[in-house]
């Protein structure tokens, strides 16, 4: 086996990959991932888990974990909360139920979504002027979107974080918030309402419960992301993998032992970086299974 890139993980290692989905795995436009397929199904091959980390609402990623055949965990709604199949880690003490017959646990780093709305109707009592997803119909979602209604249902799920169009100073909007806690983190076309965390505490509480998971194996931890908001998840790894977009630039690296830049932008890029990573570490999956690192119960 010959390692080439640099900050190459031991050869125990069990690899785990986080990734952002909009302009990192899905095309900006057609939310297509088809030209990320080869190290997709590298990964799966080689039982890799491969966590979703993104902005969506549990109920949309759950849609897109079927498309992606994915049962691994997954981070919704810019790190509010971690949902992890029931079954997938040893007991976890702090993990609450989704609902019964849901078959998902759910780990918690927002307030509830009710007591981010609540907190939005005093802002609206002193006088702040803005509209949300929960204000909206998914037709009326849908209409300002371009979203299908089916997805703007879905997109109104949330479990603790609402997306608003504000209208007037964000400075003063902001200062009302840090009252309660919470924060205004601006996204692609709407102001994110959310609590003081982001894609980085799914990550560090994950890493814990796969090391768990794998001990004695090291993990070796890679992720890919595209903009601003996927900064605190690629400072929390091994290994950060940035994908070309009109925001990539303002991406600060300053913690992973390596980190690699692609040329194409969303899922192209996504197979650039990480599929010559798989192919030069796992030349085929003979070795991989002779290292006995892809699966804990081999
Ligand atoms: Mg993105």
């Amino acid at each position: 086996m010959t390692v080439q890139f640099p900050g190459a993980p031991p050869m125990n290692a069990q690899w785990i990959v986080f990734t952002d989905l909009d302009g990192t795995l899905l095309n900006r436009d057609s939310y297509s991932f088809a030209a990320a397929a080869p190290a997709l199904q590298q990964l799966a091959s080689l039982q890799i888990p491969l966590i979703l980390n993104s902005s969506k609402t549990a109920a949309e990623m759950m849609l897109l974990r079927q498309q992606l055949d994915n049962g691994d965990p997954f981070v919704v709604e810019n790190g509010a909360a971690v949902l992890v199949p029931e079954g997938y880690f040893p007991a976890q003490p702090d993990l609450e139920s989704l609902g019964e017959g849901s078959g998902y646990l759910l780990k918690r780093f927002s307030d509830p979504h009710e007591h981010i709305l609540e907190v939005l109707a005093d802002a609206r009592h002193c006088g702040f002027t803005f509209a949300g997803f929960s204000d909206w119909s998914a037709a009326e979602l849908a209409q300002k979107t371009g979203l299908t209604e089916q997805a703007a249902t879905l997109a109104k799920q949330r479990t603790g974080s609402e997306p608003i169009l504000l209208e007037g100073d964000l400075a003063s909007f902001q200062q009302f918030l840090a009252a309660f806690h919470l924060r205004a983190v601006q996204g692609g076309r709407f102001l994110h309402v959310m609590g003081q965390y982001d894609k980085a505490d799914g990550v560090r509480w994950l890493c814990r419960a796969f090391a768990q998971r794998y001990a004695p194996n090291p993990l070796y931890t890679i992720a890919l992301g595209d903009s601003h908001n996927d900064e605190g998840m690629l400072n929390a790894v091994d290994c950060a993998l940035v994908i070309r977009s009109p925001h990539s630039a303002d991406i600060r690296l300053t913690k992973p032992k390596a980190a690699r830049y692609s040329e194409a932008e969303g899922p192209q890029g996504w197979n650039e970086l990480l599929l010559p990573m798989l192919q030069q570490t796992y030349p085929d999956d003979e070795a991989r299974g002779a290292s006995g690192a892809a699966n804990p119960d081999p």
